[in-house]
């Protein structure tokens, strides 16, 4: 048993022009792929606590002994921060479902309300991190941003909706332009996958 590399939904040009091909290669097959390696070398030194990467993120003090802890939080998150990551973009345009767009106005105010929130948190997020769209243990969405690869389960939240904001994803097209990559991830995200996460989060 190990944690395995996902395949990407869709072939590495799909989501061109917006993520381009190079980086969708270096991305999953270099990052993503190193992730996987180093949080499988960490588990391997303690199989006495499984591989449930979620569970054992939800309270790292508790349930990581302290000489891998550190290691999985960077590399685990890193994992399942990608696995989401990949699964929430698609070259085809999508939106949201009813309920999710209900949800949204209500936590936001309206849509762009929302998109304007989480472009602050992706813009503002001080070196490298993720911006998220969450859902707290009563249901109630909100937009925060974590830093390295901390995953939003550290704080008993859900993932909806994430953008990795690292220099990785996104130097080579947009060089030191973090905006124009924002812009660029709202033109691909996969609002009917995104829906069922949130139906998924309130189950
Ligand atoms: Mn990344």
């Amino acid at each position: 048993m190990a944690i395995i590399l996902p395949e990407l939904p869709y072939a590495y040009d799909a989501l061109a022009p917006h993520f381009d091909e190079e980086t969708m290669i270096l991305h999953h097959d270099k990052h993503h792929a190193t992730y996987v390696a180093n949080v499988n070398a960490a588990l391997e030194k303690h199989p006495e606590i499984g591989e449930d990467l979620l569970a054992l993120l939800a309270d790292p003090e508790k349930n990581l002994p302290a000489d891998i802890r550190q290691a999985v939080i960077n590399n685990g998150g890193g994992h399942l921060n990608h696995a989401l990551f990949w699964e929430i973009l698609s070259p085809e345009k999508t939106a949201p479902s009813a309920e999710l767009a209900a949800a949204i106005d209500d936590a936001f105010g309206s849509f762009d309300a929302f998109k304007e929130t989480f472009t602050q948190a992706a813009t503002t997020r001080f070196g490298s991190g993720w911006a998220w769209l969450v859902m707290d243990a009563a249901g109630k969405l909100s937009v925060i941003s974590t830093g390295n690869q901390d995953h939003p389960v550290m704080q008993g939240l859900t993932p909806i909706l994430g953008l990795d904001v690292w220099e990785h994803a996104y130097y080579l097209n947009y060089r030191n332009v973090r905006p124009n990559y924002i812009k660029a991830f709202f033109e691909i995200v996969n609002w009917a996958k995104v829906s069922e996460l949130y139906q998924a989060a309130l189950a």
